[in-house]
């Protein structure tokens, strides 16, 4: 940990420091009182690092812009777009539906919530660009990471990583990106996305059997983009070891000739013990230790830079754990 006597002040830039990305507005997107994706996921997180004596001066919480129009067509297309306005309208206050395309609840200011979380994930590329800090880590809710291109499912409206690394490549001319997705479920959307494109490299360990059933190690990328997406099968009742193993003896030898200029995690949280959503065993001391081996490879090929964008995960107090030792370790 870096000596925190020298600097006092929550909100100044700091080389050390960590950028939050963490809206109140999130708490908005109401699923109904049953369901799992809760506000209090990410609620009970923020509540934690504000109350970390030793994590909380090194955080600084910038405001930031929701996502535009604009920048989600960089991800999604047109129709979809259109979907999401459409069936937003048709919202009453108070009311909840699900998506047309897939398991996503809608309320009444959903779609804005996922666009202010997409937005939260290119502020934390801002960040990082412009040297605020070398780790930004985006607290959002809804969930991003199995949204598609044209449909919304999951849990998931828009696909924030997605969203946010388009931006890092067209407004940041950075080139090489690399993604490693870490909750339980694989992140179909951000795969199909990017599994043309050879500017982006995928990684994902989830859990199989489990929804939404794809990533399957053979699949590796198609045309163009063949031999960039790496997909690891974890069996239920798994520890953390299968993907560190993977990360030590896959993904590290494959950045070796991939060098990413930046690299973002979808840290789900849900292959944590003891989660409802999976049948993982993570331990907080494991998603320490995949926080120390991913800034191992950002110092080695990113300068350093690291943009988190929460996932799944759905225990809170468990959530709060776990980002805990991982904002630990990325401070070490
Ligand atoms: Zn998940």
């Amino acid at each position: 940990m870096p000596d925190a006597a020298a600097h006092e002040a929550d909100d100044r830039p700091d080389q050390a420091a960590i950028t939050i990305l963490y809206d109140a507005r999130f708490e908005l997107h109401d699923t109904g009182p049953d369901h799992p994706e809760q506000a209090q996921r990410v609620s009970a997180i923020v509540e934690r690092l504000q109350h970390s004596a030793s994590l909380k001066p090194w955080l600084r919480w910038p405001t930031f812009s929701a996502a535009t129009r604009a920048d989600l067509l960089r991800v999604h297309s047109p129709a979809y777009v259109e979907l999401l306005d459409a069936e937003q309208a048709g919202v009453k206050p108070g009311e909840h539906r699900l998506l047309s395309t897939g398991d996503t609840v809608i309320s009444a200011h959903s779609v804005a919530v996922a666009m202010l979380a997409s937005g939260a994930g290119m502020a934390g590329v801002d960040a990082v660009m412009h040297q605020q800090s070398p780790v930004a880590f985006a607290l959002v809710r809804p969930p991003g990471h199995h949204a598609t291109r044209e449909r919304g499912m999951g849990f998931c409206l828009t696909n924030h990583i997605a969203v946010a690394a388009r931006y890092a490549q067209q407004h940041y001319a950075i080139q090489r990106i690399l993604i490693v997705d870490i909750d339980v479920h694989h992140g179909n959307g951000t795969q199909a996305i990017f599994e043309a494109d050879n500017s982006v490299f995928y990684f994902s360990a989830h859990q199989h059997p489990l929804y939404p059933g794809s990533g399957r190690a053979s699949e590796k990328g198609v045309g163009a983009g063949t031999g960039y997406t790496m997909n690891v099968d974890v069996p239920p009742s798994s520890d953390e070891h299968i993907l560190l193993r993977a990360l030590d003896q896959q993904l590290v030898p494959a950045m070796r000739q991939f060098r990413p200029q930046l690299i973002m995690v979808s840290a789900g949280l849900d292959a944590h013990a003891g989660d409802r959503l999976g049948a993982l065993q993570y331990s907080d001391r494991g998603y320490g230790e995949v926080a120390t081996r991913l800034k191992q490879l950002a110092e080695t090929y990113a300068q350093g830079r690291m943009v988190w964008l929460l996932e799944g995960g759905y225990v809170p107090l468990q959530n709060a754990d776990a980002v805990e030792a991982m904002i630990g370790a990325l401070l070490r």
